[in-house]
């Protein structure tokens, strides 16, 4: 066995190899450090004083280009490259020609492999491959802390930098641990092949079990419609069968490596030069490629996912690229502390469940994989939508207090569960929570809430891989039922439509405006198959009890009663064929489009409750897409055309003695709540975490005064149009807690 030898020494000698294989009189390593500088770390041929000393800037110079664009620069005339910078400490004038590569791993830049001659050489490809390869042995060497011992004392490698990365908040809360890559890197131990024929037969074999594997995948039936499953996937079988990847594979065998490195090289070279890639359709179709060529390392390797789970740590931050939601299902709960993805959006399945389970999470964190190793420290703000990577002590304290205040905040909350919700003058309101799934059900009691407001049925729709069959559909709903005991629960029939994409049904042609288009109820009348399949679910379900049923997208009052007259047949069918049916029917209608603001007395008459939908009220009101967060901050619920609204129609529910509740997220905004409050909205639903925060505002509220300051602002137009900052002075003013 060989001695262990020091890093610097083992550094030394893998410069001088190269410099005698490829015949060069030169061979120098620069290591990138955390401040952006390319240190000089082992040369052979340059002034020997110059290692630890010379260093260069990312984007200086000749190597600070390579370092900075990941792709080699290979020149016959070093000295005329504009780039070109003398540094007297090396002494290397004498050089001419000058072949440097980026040290890549996992597509990012840890230094730069360079060669010199004096001569007026011009290197060979095979020798650009040859010098690449290398410097992959250099980038795992570095990857693996080798190295750390020899830099300047407190001078971190890039590799161990802090990094903040700044992404969108998807689901709120915020999450200590330590990363687990979903997919976890590959890590390639055996690089250089003993026989390239023996590695292009590996290659070719996994290659075409992957070909199966894809096949496979799209000839099953949930997948076989049209929809964007099966375009991922037709590209997918694309790029399996493409020539010129294939090919780059074989000709780094032939260059000397397995073929799991291949696999490795060329993918890293591929990412790397993705990061200059600005178009988002290309960035996911390389996103794919990346997929692909990890799915074929596992083919080369074996697979290992066995023994995942014992191995996650108790604060496991998850790190990915995308997520399934049935992915996220399949990791142990209590281990989950936050969820880190690069595409990711509100309405993505993964993070519907996320939000579901309570677990924190921030998409659109560019490059955040790629940054990321197994069990690095890392914090998950989804309030603010920040991700930090490696933190400093000084951030990562902040954050613990932070937590640690949250958590004795909760616990404030979970003292109120029981208390019921009135307003310190008397009056009493009802808090319910939404949900749409059955990880949401523990909630209802932890969170104290009175019922369920709002059980949003396509939930199911949207994580399934296809139609959920009648007899899912009754079962879900009724352990939801079961679950709920004697709260009520209030189900909406399915509204999909609008951001709400079911990707196994195509509606028809492309919409230019979904949120407007064929959606919600007005599919469910055209597509009365699909809208009797679920009431029968419900009405089978709920046999033996009360039954609420909402609307969703009411138009106009006709719609209400077009779908009362298929419930009814419905329940005629059941009752026909002896089956048991709800004890009471109570069918209410949502009101989130703004014409029946000019229709509230016939809407009133016609159903049993209603419920405000204020994400799309607000929407259509406005003209401002809910989805878009360029305009997400532009407009302000709570202003007087809104808030004036919204009074409008709690009067006259009042009038009407119909019962009103809103359950769209203003109600689970704690001075939100209370302006809805204070215009005569006395039952409102919201997500489970928002109920204690309400209600302990509720407790401090005395709601006459700020009726009548409310009611005031309201109807004085020449004040101010924007409530909130009125309603959070008088928060602070009467010591109400709102945060
Ligand atoms: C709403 O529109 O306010 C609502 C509650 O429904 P959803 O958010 O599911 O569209
Ligand atoms: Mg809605």
């Amino acid at each position: 066995m060989a001695e262990p030898m020091e890093p610097q020494e083992r550094l030394d000698r893998i410069v001088r190899q190269i410099a005698q294989n490829m015949v060069a009189e030169v061979c120098s390593a620069y290591v990138l450090r955390a401040d952006g500088v390319l240190e000089l770390y082992a040369t052979i041929g340059l002034n020997p004083t110059a290692v630890h000393n010379s260093a260069l800037r990312l984007g200086q110079g000749l190597v600070g280009t390579i370092a900075s664009a990941a792709r080699p620069l290979n020149l016959a005339e070093a000295q005329k490259h504009p780039a070109f910078e003398y540094l007297p400490e090396t002494g290397e004038e004498v050089y001419n020609s000058f072949l440097g590569v980026p040290i890549l791993r996992a597509g990012r830049t840890l230094g730069v492999l360079v060669v010199q001659n004096e001569a007026h050489r011009a290197y060979g490809d095979d020798e650009v491959e040859a010098l690449e390869t290398t410097a992959m042995v250099l980038g795992e060497l570095i990857a693996a802390g080798d190295l750390k011992r020899l830099s300047t004392a407190g001078i971190e490698l890039d590799l161990t930098r802090s990094v903040t990365s700044n992404g969108r908040a998807l689901a709120e809360g915020i999450g200590l641990g330590h990363v687990v890559l979903h997919e976890p890197r590959i890590v390639v131990t055996n690089l250089f092949n003993e026989d390239s024929d023996t590695e292009i037969e590996r290659l070719a074999s996994a290659l075409s079990s992957l070909r199966l594997t894809i096949d496979d995948m799209l000839s099953r039936r949930e997948i076989a419609f049209e929809g964007e499953h099966r375009d991922v996937l037709e590209s997918y079988r694309m790029f399996a069968h493409d020539k010129g990847w294939v090919r780059r594979l074989e000709e780094a065998i032939r260059n000397g490596l397995t073929a799991e490195a291949s696999v490795e090289k060329v993918q890293s070279d591929m990412r790397a030069r993705l990061t200059a890639v600005s178009d988002p359709y290309l960035r996911e179709r390389m996103n794919d490629f990346d997929d692909l060529a990890n799915r074929l390392l596992r083919e080369l390797l074996g697979e290992d996912t066995a023994s995942r789970e014992e191995k996650l740590p108790p604060d496991t931050i998850l790190v990915a690229r995308t997520m399934g939601a049935a992915e996220l299902l399949d990791y142990p709960r209590k281990n989950l502390r936050g969820i880190v993805l690069e595409d990711g959006a509100a309405t993505s399945h993964v993070v519907i469940v996320a939000r579901a389970m309570s677990i924190p999470v921030v998409g659109q964190a560019k490059g955040i994989v790629a940054l990321s190793e197994n069990a690095d420290a890392i914090i998950v703000d989804g309030l603010s939508g920040d991700v930090h990577l490696r933190p400093q002590s000084d951030v990562e304290l902040a954050y613990a207090e932070k937590v640690r205040f949250r958590a004795r905040r909760q616990q404030e909350y979970r003292d109120l569960r029981d208390k019921p919700s009135v307003t310190r003058d008397g009056l009493d309101f009802h808090l319910h929570m939404n949900a749409g799934l059955l990880v949401d059900l523990p909630q209802l009691d932890e969170s104290g809430a009175e019922g369920i407001g709002l059980f949003r049925t396509e939930l199911q729709f949207m994580i399934a891989e296809a139609f959920p069959r009648a007899e899912a559909q009754e079962t879900l709903y009724r352990s939801v039922i079961e679950a709920a005991g004697k709260k009520p629960v209030t189900f909406r029939s399915l509204d999909i439509g609008g951001d709400k994409i079911l990707p196994y049904f195509r509606s028809g042609p492309q919409e230019e405006n979904p949120a407007l288009g064929w959606r919600a109820i007005r599919l469910s009348l055209d597509r009365p198959g699909i809208f009797r399949t679920q009431l029968r679910a419900l009405l089978k379900a709920s046999a033996g009890r009360e039954l609420r049923l909402m609307l969703p997208m009411i138009t106009e009052v006709g719609e209400i009663e077009q779908a009362r007259a298929i419930v009814n047949r419905e329940v005629q069918h059941l009752s026909r064929f002896g089956h048991g049916l709800p004890t009471r029917l109570r069918l209410g209608a949502m009101l989130e489009v703004p014409s029946l603001l000019f229709d509230l007395d016939a809407l009133m008459r016609s159903v049993d409750f209603v419920s405000i939908g204020s994400n799309d009220l607000f929407q259509f009101l406005t003209a401002s897409d809910r989805g878009n967060p360029q305009i997400a901050a532009r407009f302000e619920p709570l202003s007087r055309p809104f808030l004036r609204a919204l009074r409008m129609v709690a009067r006259t529910a009042e009038a009407h003695g119909t019962s009103l509740t809103l359950c769209g997220e203003l109600a689970g905004r704690p001075l939100s709540a209370l302006a809805l409050a204070a215009i005569g909205i006395r039952d409102l639903s919201m997500s489970a975490a928002a109920i204690g925060p309400v209600k302990a505002a509720l407790l401090a509220t005395d709601l006459a005064a700020l009726t009548a300051t409310l009611d005031a602002a309201i109807e004085n137009d020449r004040g101010p149009s924007d409530m909130l900052p009125m309603i959070r002075d008088f928060a602070d003013t009467n010591a109400i807690p709102y945060s």
